[in-house]
């Protein structure tokens, strides 16, 4: 049932950036899934600044199914930002982020409720089998969970996307959320409310490519990271200790040694071993302080997360 003005009951945020040819597919599997729900819905779409026909063809898709919502943004946020943007004006009682590509079976919106229903706050959608991402993908991904895991107070749930079902008690605490940098997976988690899962199979992309390639996904790790754990601030404590500890007994050694055996010259190599050693460290040191203090910066500035073009 599409939905009338104030009473929505289900509210779909899906963000499209550069997902021409995409959308018309998309509506096909979507909207059947949206109209067996006895309540009223509403499909939010967030165009973030696709340099293609995305907004248009959405724009045609709003003629034809009236409970699509089209919001644009000004350029290109990001995928978090756009998701943001559309969970700011969701209206529904249950609120599901979904991708355009067909990734998420729309189909499991269904069953995503039904656990609502039994009164879970947070629904997850797994995927049981990453068999359609490469090895390399898989592998580091696991490597990401467990590190981020072990290292921050945030538990976040492995093999789960943004695809979820979320109560609108749990968006309006996201919502209590100050920062602009938002990366979404981990604020879901860590608002936390009473979870339940679902699991599926993640199909391939229908169309187009992936616009997460690897330098992307390692810059969500680090901002995962070091959004929600310091412990990579505070290693360099630990570290210098313990190097500070073995210089400490090396000297005691080359001490005794010269004291008993007369000063020797060979040592070359060990000197530039030792410099070379604590230089990269304290490199990376630098470098660490530098991703937190960069963080610290662009939260300052209090700008906001999206602008909106036009809400169609
Ligand atoms: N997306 C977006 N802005 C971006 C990049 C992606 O809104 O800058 C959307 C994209 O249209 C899709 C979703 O985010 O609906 C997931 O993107 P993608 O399939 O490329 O990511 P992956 O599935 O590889 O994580
Ligand atoms: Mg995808």
């Amino acid at each position: 049932m599409p939905s009338a003005a104030n009473e929505v009951f289900l509210s779909v945020v899906c963000p499209f950036y550069n997902e021409q040819g995409m959308v018309e597919l998309f509506m096909q599997n979507i909207i059947p899934v949206l109209e067996q729900q006895e309540k009223s819905y509403e499909l939010i779409c967030i165009d973030d600044g696709s340099g293609d026909a995305t907004l248009s063809e959405l724009l045609e898709a709003q003629q034809q199914y009236p409970a699509i919502r089209v919001l644009s943004l000004s350029r290109n946020f990001g995928k978090e930002a756009a998701l943001t943007a559309g969970l700011d004006h969701a209206q529904g009682q249950v609120i599901v982020p979904i991708d355009a590509d067909l990734q998420d079976p729309p189909e499991l919106i269904t069953q995503l409720i039904a656990l609502w229903k039994e009164g879970y706050d947070v629904v997850l959608a797994k995927r049981t089998d990453r068999s359609t991402d490469s090895i390399l993908k898989r592998l580091t991904a696991r490597w990401f969970y467990k590190l981020h895991n072990k290292i921050s107070n945030l538990n976040l749930p492995e093999n789960v996307g943004d695809f979820r079902l979320i109560s609108r008690k749990v968006l309006m605490a996201i919502q209590q959320l100050p920062e602009n940098q938002r990366f979404m997976k981990g604020i879901f988690a860590w608002v936390g409310f009473k979870t339940a899962s679902v699991e599926y199979k993640r199909a391939r992309r229908a169309a187009n490519k992936s616009s997460f390639n690897f330098v992307h996904l390692w810059n969500l790790a680090l901002e995962s990271i070091t959004s929600f754990s310091s412990v990579p601030l505070r290693v360099w404590l630990y570290m210098g200790a313990t190097i500070s500890f073995l210089s400490f007994i090396y000297a005691s050694v080359i001490i005794v040694r010269t004291l008993i055996l007369g000063i020797q010259l060979p040592g070359y190599a060990s000197l530039m071993v030792t410099i070379l050693f604590l230089g990269g460290i304290q490199l990376m040191g630098i470098g660490v302080l530098g991703e937190y203090i960069g963080r610290i910066y662009l939260e300052t500035k209090r700008r906001p997360s999206y602008l909106i073009d036009k809400e169609y």
